[in-house]
């Protein structure tokens, strides 16, 4: 079957994540803008039907359309917030009611820690757990009250990659719901709800977004009921993401394939390159990391996307002087954009990485110039010892 936009996939068939996100909230009726412009307007028209999102705090057509991509992307239903945060508050205050601890990675994202910290007296209490040490979850799961899993794989900034099959399959087995949080991953490398979880949580400011120009999080979910409690935290807390931002989201979504295998690719290339270097102590990346290899394949077949880490020979100074030598990476947090930047994450007060850890974020510049600037930075490095 085709029709005039060109050939379909087989009939039936649905079309690929790559043509769905180019496609989504796209419109194709006559006359009508084809691109789902930012829609500005605080009042929508309604007959006053209740529920009607007729206030834009509870429902905007920019969102809709960032919505229908990141949906189909894990084919589940988008709540979109503000920020990747706001979006982890609601999570957390959704499901954590009625629930007595939220087991998180203790080398998860920091501020998911500090934030479970912080709604302590809200929700449940956080516990930290190792998410390599299955025996030790599962024990967690099972007793001291009902509990809820966050997950993180690859982790930020150590990039360990966890079963999440297993961790999945634990966490059903006890009653409690997963999230996981997928932001390093993307939707596109990495499906979680696929493997268990009932909520896949993504920062749409780092790659999902990819050009360092938006803050935005998303929470993706095959439950009605859980995607009606997120809406309801989102239109009464008013952690509500912009029209401008969900316009720029939806662009920088239509290429994230193309952005993913072209940093994907330069990540490899680079960690490889690091892993062979004597003044870098270790790298931590999925595609360098052995012991977790097999796993990471089977969990992110596409890819392993734009971040890794890595350690240097000597003191924190030493670190510090790499990240500032460079020419072309950018000295800057975040990832997941079209420049690559870097930074020393131990500068950063509760990081838990090595105070000689610097986190890079691969971007679309060609991995030999990487390299060339990753080579002239470690030279600013006096030889240790
Ligand atoms: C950045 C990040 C977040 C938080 O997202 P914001 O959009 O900055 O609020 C959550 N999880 C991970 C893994 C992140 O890297």
């Amino acid at each position: 079957m085709t029709d005039h936009h060109g050939p379909r996939a087989a009939e039936g068939a649905s079309p690929s994540a790559e043509a769905t996100l180019v496609h989504a909230g796209r419109r194709r009726g006559l006359g009508e803008a084809v691109v789902q412009p930012p829609v500005l307007s605080t009042i929508l028209g309604s007959a006053g039907e209740p529920g009607a999102a007729d206030y834009a705090r509870a429902g905007n057509p920019t969102w809709a359309a960032l919505e229908e991509a990141l949906g189909a992307l894990e084919g589940a239903t988008a709540v979109v917030f503000s920020s990747g945060q706001a979006a982890s508050m609601a999570l957390m205050l959704a499901l954590t009611n009625g629930r007595d601890k939220l087991l998180l990675p203790s080398d998860g994202y920091y501020n998911a820690r500090v934030l479970a910290e912080r709604l302590r007296p809200h929700g449940a209490a956080p516990v930290f757990v190792d998410q390599s040490d299955l025996p030790g979850i599962e024990h967690e799961l099972r007793s001291g009250g009902a509990a809820v899993l966050w997950a993180e794989s690859p982790t930020n900034p150590l990039l360990r990659v966890a079963d999440l099959t297993r961790l999945g399959q634990l966490a059903v087995a006890a009653g409690a719901p997963m999230v996981v949080d997928n932001t390093v991953a993307t939707g596109l490398l990495q499906r979680p709800l696929d493997m268990g979880a009932v909520a896949s949580l993504c920062s749409l400011t780092k790659s999902a977004s990819g050009h360092s120009d938006v803050i935005a999080g998303a929470v993706m979910t095959r439950d009605a009921e859980l995607a009606g409690e997120l809406r309801l935290w989102r239109t009464l807390g008013g952690g509500i993401l912009g029209p401008m931002e969900a316009w720029l989201a939806v662009r920088g979504l239509t290429t994230l394939p193309l952005r993913i295998e072209r940093q994907s690719a330069s990540a490899q290339a680079v960690a490889e390159h690091l892993a062979a270097h004597p003044k870098v102590t270790a790298v931590h990346y999925p595609g360098v990391h052995a012991a977790t290899l097999a796993l990471a394949r089977a969990q992110m077949p596409l890819g392993f996307g734009p971040l890794l880490s890595f350690e240097v020979a000597g003191p924190p100074g030493a670190a510090d002087a790499v990240v500032a030598a460079a020419r072309l990476i950018v000295p800057a947090t975040s990832f997941g954009g079209v420049d690559s930047s870097w930074e020393r994450r131990g500068r950063w007060a509760g990081e838990t990485a090595s105070s000689s850890l610097i986190r890079l974020s691969v971007g679309l510049e060609p991995a030999a110039d990487l390299i060339t600037d990753i080579n002239k930075a470690l030279a600013a490095v006096p030889p240790a010892g």
